[in-house]
């Protein structure tokens, strides 16, 4: 049986016509740029994430670049963040003027280890970028702790953990709901994705929020008045409607992704060389990925392919062995945990309308490879 990674032509025929019929009628109005639509998700993913501001923009490398612009960094100044990540968490912030500090991971979790966090802070250390990797929190509180005592600002990278939460504190938090800003990604593979490139920043500071909205329309307040250099990163009316539509479905699919990650991990558990998804009791894991850790890793991709079963490794180089990142200094050895990583995952089909039988055709692939 052929399982692709991902199927979005399937979740497309469940919400063709609450969809469409939202596009039409943006058409109809010839209004392409912002607008009502895009107000309205601002309101609705604010009001999801628990804070006062969302500003969209074009994508979720801008929803980053222009909160760290906020920054207003300097040369030589430091952002720390994980190498184990999408490659937009460290080039944006190259692009907005500081230098990369790369911190190692927890191998379980595969998010920012605090402790690697408290080590690489230096006198210029400016920010700390976490990331909620494959849709499961970071140990935000334990990072704001670290970061709250020097006075560092923590941006959430939330691309893939929008709906996500984590109890801290005693009380549940959302992802972008306690950072100094949170970044979203409507990237079409997201867990709620667009038809083409959208993003969104959270923030709960007024001025913050005004800020933003300056930065994605070339820094002015008003047209033609320019109080900074900014960018033209605002979002698709377009792109709002289709993800208005899709937003209601959310939950549910995120609750979709989460029974199919159970079964998977029922049926690996006690399988020897393979290594199951940590779910912290903390965390409402929302599995943007589901994805094991694992021996003969490449030879498992390898097997997958001819049976037609799709996966993906997510990452499989680094940041801080980037070609681009080589006059940052690492090499080799320099974060194990993160390279250990990066050798070992393999990411499973799990999104909503992932089917029973396939999913068995996955289980079974993977069992019978290590039974061989
Ligand atoms: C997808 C993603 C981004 C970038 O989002 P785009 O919308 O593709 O620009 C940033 N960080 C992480 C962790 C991501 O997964």
């Amino acid at each position: 049986m052929n399982v692709p990674l991902l199927d979005l032509v399937a979740q497309h025929q469940t919400i063709r016509d609450d969809v469409m019929a939202a596009v039409l009628r943006v058409i109809e109005r010839q209004q392409f740029i912002l607008g009502d639509e895009v107000a309205a998700l601002e309101r609705a993913v604010a009001d999801l994430s628990h804070t006062r501001h969302a500003i969209a923009c074009a994508s979720g490398t801008d929803a980053l670049l222009l909160s760290l612009r906020t920054l207003d960094l300097r040369p030589g100044d430091e952002v720390i963040a994980p190498a184990f990540t999408f490659f937009a968490t460290a080039g944006t912030i190259h692009n907005a003027g500081g230098r990369p500090v790369f911190a190692d991971i927890e191998p379980a979790s595969f998010n920012l280890d605090p402790v690697a966090v408290e080590a690489a802070i230096t006198p210029r250390t400016r920010a700390i970028v976490v990331v909620h990797l494959f849709g499961q929190m970071a140990r935000l509180e334990e990072i704001q702790a670290v970061a709250g005592r020097r006075g560092l600002p923590v941006i959430e990278d939330a691309a893939q953990a929008i709906g996500a939460r984590r109890r801290m504190g005693g009380a549940w938090r959302l992802a972008g709901e306690t950072g100094y800003a949170g970044a979203f990604s409507f990237f079409p593979t997201k867990n709620l994705g667009g038809w083409g490139d959208g993003g969104m920043i959270v923030a709960q500071d007024e001025a913050l929020a005004a800020r933003l909205r300056r930065l994605r329309t070339h820094g002015g307040a008003r047209q033609y008045y320019h109080d900074e250099v900014g960018y033209n990163s605002r979002l698709d009316t377009i792109q709002a409607a289709v993800l208005l539509a899709k937003l209601p479905r959310l939950a549910g699919w995120s609750a979709a992704r989460r029974e199919r990650a159970l079964r998977y991990n029922e049926a690996f558990s006690g399988l020897g060389p393979v290594t199951i998804p940590a779910i912290e009791r903390e965390n409402e894991h929302i599995f943007h990925q589901y994805t094991l850790r694992l021996e003969r890793r490449d030879a498992l991709v390898e097997h997958l392919k001819q049976l037609g079963i799709g996966c993906g490794v997510y990452y499989p180089l680094p940041l801080h062995l980037q070609p681009c990142f080589a006059d940052l200094g690492y090499r080799a050895g320099s974060l194990p945990r993160t390279e250990a990583a990066s050798r070992e995952v393999v990411s499973l089909p799990i999104y909503p309308e992932l089917r029973g039988d396939a999913q068995q055709a996955v289980i079974d692939a993977v069992r019978g490879f290590y039974s061989r």
